[in-house]
């Protein structure tokens, strides 16, 4: 499964193999929390690395850590936040994973 392609919107193809999180041409990474600190290595030295990658990278590593009901939960009660709120829903969403995935 793929994270991203490359693409006009991305500069990086990024993906899941039996060996780990993979960021093609780069390195492979044995857990989301690393790839995820690798993608934004990317953003500041200028490539494109499109949002929804990090969307899906971050669903899945709170899926991981809390299992995906919680996760599911977590995501819906940040819909209504978002509508509450007026916050735009990628970024209700991200603050309460945060909060929720925080040790
Ligand atoms: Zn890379």
């Amino acid at each position: 499964m793929s994270y991203a392609r490359l693409s006009v919107d991305s500069d990086v193809y990024v993906y899941r193999s039996e060996q780990g999180y993979v960021c093609a041409m780069c390195y492979v990474f044995d857990d989301i929390p690393d790839l995820l600190a690798h993608l934004r290595d990317h953003l500041r030295s200028g490539d494109k690395v499109p949002e929804y990658a990090f969307v899906r990278l971050e669903d899945e590593w709170a899926a991981q850590l809390l299992g995906p009901e919680t996760a599911g939960a977590i995501l819906e009660a940040a819909e209504d936040w978002a509508k509450e709120s007026g916050k735009p829903i990628e970024e209700a969403r991200r603050e309460m994973r945060d909060a929720a995935t925080k040790q």
